[in-house]
């Protein structure tokens, strides 16, 4: 290897590093979190939800059967005063029988008017808690969907940042001989991206390890151009040179 053949290849970890960065910040963006946990509140409250509207769905039949009820019975007052003083009934057992109907079916009415009032009673505070919930979903959607809108813009602005990058990768690694690219790649894939690593200060800034003092004269004395690797994390170790 040449100095500029290794210094080319750290110019390439540096650009892969800055497209693993964004690529990492496109796919944690916030606004993901937001949207799982909308997504959650949203099924919360549509369990919620749909229990009220069981436990509504149930009073209102039973409200509906006692106004069917009602309404018969309601029926059957009218039908048996319209006998009652309709004039062709005469006799008295049979008009003081129709009447005690009447007084029975009046009494059955108004326990049935008091069921109903009861049962719209009942009633009131889940109808209450229904258009509650509605209004919190409603409020929950439009956050939805302003999320989903801004999670859109910044995954399009991350991406053309990526797209620049990436533009510029063939120049990088043009120079940058083929075996030692493909010992790059596999590096990357081992080592979460970062193949290459800088040596500072006698330290490696890949794994932040200070090398051996015997390990570092050693490699002051190699002939430029040396491939080095760190023996803490395998790296590969360059001398950042002049830029
Ligand atoms: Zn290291």
């Amino acid at each position: 290897m040449s100095t500029s053949e290794l210094q080319a290849l750290l110019a390439l970890q540096d650009l892969d590093s800055r497209i693993d960065q964004e690529r990492h910040r496109q796919a944690h963006l916030p606004q993901r979190t937001e949207l799982e946990e909308l997504a959650r509140s949203v099924a919360e409250r549509r369990a919620s939800r749909d229990a009220v509207a069981l436990t509504l769905a149930e009073v209102g039949a039973r409200q509906e059967a006692a106004e069917r009820e009602l309404k018969a019975t309601e029926d059957r007052v009218r039908h048996v005063n319209a006998r009652l003083y309709g004039g062709t009934v005469t006799a008295s057992r049979e008009l003081q029988a129709m009447a005690g109907d009447v007084e029975g079916l009046r009494k059955r009415v108004s326990e049935l008017e008091d069921r109903v009032l009861g049962l719209l009673d009942e009633r009131e505070p889940m109808d209450a808690s229904l258009a509650e919930l509605d209004k919190i979903l409603d409020e929950l959607a439009a956050r939805r969907a302003e999320a989903e809108s801004s999670l859109e813009v910044a995954e399009a602005e991350i991406g053309s940042i990526i797209a620049g990058l990436e533009v510029q990768r063939p120049a990088l690694a043009g120079p940058v001989p083929a075996d030692l690219l493909a010992k790059y790649e596999r590096l990357r894939a081992r080592l979460g991206g970062v193949a290459v690593a800088r040596l500072v200060g006698g330290r490696c800034d890949g794994c932040h390890l200070s090398l051996p003092a015997v390990e570092l004269d050693r490699i002051r004395h190699d002939v430029p151009g040396t491939m080095e690797y760190c023996d803490q994390c395998g790296r590969i170790l360059v001398m950042p040179g002049p830029a």
